[in-house]
């Protein structure tokens, strides 16, 4: 049972063979993104174990059809190879392809032997059920898959570096040889993307303990949902929690998995790469895998449907399925139980993951009966109150609206009290150094934007403030910022400088308008360019009757309001 499972790595001789080859045909390279990075880790090292390399066609009109590869072998989700038009065009059907990691580190090489044009929006509605790009999948499939997918032979070189938790990235082999040393025979995996509190604490000790088995914490550390509290901290969590289960009955190993959040498909693959790595049991429970709420605010599956999917498949995979209740606290007892072990009526405790980031994000109390001490203390210094997060305030609207004069009075004000580094990128002054090739098209809007949010992101991410103050005219572009900002862990605030067109034509500070009027400048924001207003801004401020004082403290308060000034809250 313990037999490895074929990894695909080059031996020394093939890989230099493989090296010379690519030299002399001087194949082209591929620069992988972060989702098929953590897909090739999981083909080369037997995760994916008996797929071996990126689908090809038939394979994928299958699996997305019926959750199988071609030769009816089960396969729930599409692991693709998505490259853009111009550069599949680049390469010849039998030629070899080399991919790299984003420093250029050759990992792998693919002998392409096929290349295709698939429907995403058909696999999207397939595999995922829905076409709402709320789905972090479909959203992905829709938006940022390129529209190529190519396959052929897959030859790993090296794997992907890590340098980070090193002892803990232990593939299905290394899992297994671990499992034989120990002789652990029963082996129950616990699969999530979450912190582990106490409930899942009591889930899993009591699987573990109910079943006489072993329990492998394996947490996905590749990409989750956005949103998740960051890899890095999860893993400093697990490793407290570690700590309170009986010596040596419990591991914990690290899985590289871009989840796509695809619930009753999703867990299926859960259960082949835990079958894969020697586990002989999956535990899961409500809501398996799940993307959370479609846009009219319904769940995208069924709470249970990922369970009644596991449960079905259980055997042909080879792998059973501990099907576990939700935990809950039940304070009279003074102690966790599954839900369905309550007596009628009788009073019980949990909390959301929503509510435990609105008291991490004011600073509020958090239950000792919710999660271990150590593990808040971890989720504190990670995720501090907004009063000390990272930030970007980011001023929205015409020429001569008034966003740089309120920059630069928030900048000062901001700076008088003190608490974070606060750097001003006005859009003239990005304009003049970062983007200083850049015109006035959509497409030079739009890279100088991304440019000036790349920028602010990173400032956020390190504490700081960043004040944008760009025309910003596309909702979409300015939508892409945020992401941007919140996915590094900092907060967001958009303000609609909303001066109607005429008053900042009046003011005409820079005789710009005037100018476009005549035909001088082409494409002028509000004249003969769109400017497309937020529809949900945090603050709108028309300048017109106020003081640049006035509409500063109308930020200032709104700040405050949101908790990221002022209110200095116990930790
Ligand atoms: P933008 O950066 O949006 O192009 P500017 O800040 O450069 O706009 O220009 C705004 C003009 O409007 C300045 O001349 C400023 O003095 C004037 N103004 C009048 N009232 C206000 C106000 N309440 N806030 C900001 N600017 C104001
Ligand atoms: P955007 O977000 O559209 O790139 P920026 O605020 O970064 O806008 O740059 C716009 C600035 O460039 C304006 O403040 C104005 O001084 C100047 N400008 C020059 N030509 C134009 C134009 N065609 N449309 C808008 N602003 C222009």
């Amino acid at each position: 049972m313990l037999d490895p499972v074929p990894e695909h790595y080059a031996s020394p001789e093939g890989k230099a063979r493989l090296m010379e080859r690519i030299r002399e045909s001087v194949a082209p390279r591929w620069v992988l993104s972060r989702r098929q990075l953590c897909d090739l880790e999981l083909l080369l090292n037997g995760a994916f174990h008996p797929l071996d390399t990126f689908l090809g066609e038939e394979d994928h009109a299958r699996v997305v059809a019926e959750g199988r590869l071609a030769n009816g072998t089960l396969w729930p989700l599409p692991v693709t190879l998505d490259v853009p038009e111009e550069f599949a065009g680049r390469l010849d059907l039998g030629g070899l392809l080399e991919l790299c990691d984003p420093e250029g580190i050759p990992l792998a090489v693919l002998e392409v032997t096929g290349k295709y044009r698939p429907d995403r929006q058909e696999e999207a509605q397939r595999v995922f059920g829905t076409l709402d790009p709320v789905h972090p999948a479909v959203r992905h499939l829709l938006e940022a898959t390129h529209p190529v997918y190519l396959t052929g032979r897959l030859t790993g070189l090296a794997p992907p570096p890590h340098y980070d938790f090193r002892h803990l990235r232990l593939g299905p082999n290394e899992l297994r040889a671990r499992f034989r040393t120990l002789g652990w025979r029963r082996i129950i995996a616990f699969q999530t993307r979450n912190p582990l509190h106490r409930a899942h604490f009591e889930l899993t000790f009591r699987a573990a303990r109910e079943r006489e088995a072993n329990l492998l914490i394996h947490p996905s550390v590749g990409m989750t949902r956005p949103g998740d509290v960051d890899a890095y901290t999860r893993i400093r969590c697990y490793q407290k929690v570690l700590a309170h289960y009986p010596s040596s009955t419990t591991l914990l190993a690290l899985l590289p998995l871009a989840m796509r959040m695809g619930g009753p498909r999703e867990v299926l693959l859960h259960m082949i790469i835990r079958r894969n790595c020697g586990a002989t049991d999956l535990i899961v429970g409500r809501d398996h895998a799940g993307p959370g709420r479609d846009s009219g605010g319904q769940p995208f599956y069924p709470p249970y449907a990922a369970r009644e999917a596991a449960l079905a498949h259980a055997g042909e995979i080879g792998i059973g399925v501990v099907a576990f209740d939700e935990m809950v606290y039940a304070p009279r007892r003074g102690e966790y139980l599954p839900v369905d072990e309550l007596a009628p009526g009788e009073e019980s405790l949990s909390l959301s993951g929503t509510e435990l980031r609105r008291r991490l994000a004011l600073g509020l109390e958090i239950p000792e009966w919710f999660s271990f001490p150590e593990v808040i203390a971890e989720l504190r210094k990670s995720l501090p109150p907004l009063a000390r997060r990272g930030l970007t305030v980011f001023l929205t609207g015409l020429s001569g609206a008034g966003k740089s004069t309120l920059a630069h009075a928030l900048a000062e004000k901001l700076l008088e009290q003190g608490g974070r580094p606060v750097t001003l990128l006005d859009g003239d002054l990005v304009r003049r150094t970062l983007s200083s090739e850049l015109g006035f098209s959509r497409e030079h809007r739009d890279l100088h934007i991304r440019r000036l949010g790349f920028v602010a992101a990173e400032i956020s991410k390190s504490g700081g403030c960043a004040i944008c103050a760009p025309i910003a005219p596309y909702a979409r572009t300015r939508e892409e910022v945020r992401e941007m900002v919140e996915s590094r862990g900092g907060g967001f605030v958009e303000i609609h400088i909303s001066t109607p067109l005429s008053v900042c034509e009046g003011r005409d500070r820079k005789g710009l308008y005037a100018r476009a009027r005549a035909g001088l400048i082409p494409d002028f924001t509000g004249v003969s360019d769109p400017y497309e207003a937020p529809l949900h801004p945090d603050l709108a401020i028309d300048t017109t009757e106020l003081t640049p004082e006035e509409a500063c403290q109308q930020i200032m308060l709104k700040l405050e309001h949101l908790g990221y000034i002022g209110g200095e809250v116990a930790s």
